[in-house]
């Protein structure tokens, strides 16, 4: 079966292999079927639909680096061997130019962002809950970029599948902490005490205001009800739906020559 993924016409034109994977064309059992990615599972399996992964976006398995998620802001230059990387925590993952390191993310619910510079090659993964939105997940992962000699009106971004603002539902509290991190714009509805957030723009509104060009921020799934995590059982897994009987997502990006 092919392993169908989710990809950005902007990235694919600049050359970066990459890509956000479904809930399709792996092997896991129900209820993690199919193509699940989360770490702490069956290893044959996982190491299956890895490699699966790899042959569909074209980079090496003993080159792809994850990292351990915790929601912060944290940045980490992928290297050495990989099993050493997952066991640090970051939720922003670099792949140096000219390496052919793959970095990926993992999600469920939470977005997933690739950001490239196309002057360099040189990329970045970052996993972007409410949380590492707020902490400046995204300003560490453009920033790193930008110091290594990248512009940021260069650069490009492709936002993965995510919670929708149809199901993204938090207390007030949180939807005003996210709305002051990005835009008063994110906060779509409010419902008494709680707030319908929309995750995705908000990690537009961020990219904008660090100087990346609106066009050059593509929203893979496309706005709207058809890439919310919760609302398509068929192709994603999600956290808020499944609780712990959801699979892991992956975005990944591959640093280019
Ligand atoms: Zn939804």
């Amino acid at each position: 079966m092919m392993l169908p993924l989710l990809t950005s016409k902007a990235l694919t034109q600049a050359g970066f292999a990459h890509g956000f994977t479904t809930r399709l064309g792996g092997v896991s059992l129900p209820p993690f079927d199919s193509l699940d990615f989360a770490v702490l599972r069956d290893p044959a399996l996982l190491r299956e639909n890895q490699g699966r992964l790899a042959s569909a976006v074209g980079f090496d398995p003993g080159l792809f680096h994850q990292a351990m998620q915790v929601h912060g802001a944290a940045l980490l230059v992928a290297g050495g061997d990989p099993k050493a990387t997952l066991a640090l925590e970051a939720d922003a993952l670099a792949a140096e130019p000219g390496t052919n390191h793959a970095v990926a993310v993992r999600v469920a619910d939470c977005v997933p962002v690739l950001i490239a510079d196309p002057g360099s090659g040189r990329v970045v993964a970052a996993h972007a809950g409410w949380r590492g939105i707020e902490a400046g997940v995204i300003r560490e992962s453009v920033r790193h970029l930008a110091s290594n000699g990248g512009s940021a009106e260069a650069m490009i971004a492709a936002i993965g599948p995510s919670i929708g603002p149809c199901c993204f539902e938090v207390g007030g509290d949180v939807g005003e902490r996210i709305a002051k991190a990005s835009s008063d714009d994110v906060i779509v509805r409010r419902a008494g005490e709680k707030a319908f957030v929309d995750l995705r723009l908000a990690v537009r509104e961020q990219l904008r205001g660090l100087a990346l060009a609106d066009d050059a921020i593509d929203d893979v799934p496309g706005r709207g009800p058809e890439g919310c995590t919760r609302c398509d059982r068929e192709r994603f897994y999600s956290y808020r739906r499944d609780g712990d009987a959801s699979g892991r997502l992956l975005g990944v990006i591959v640093a280019r020559g």
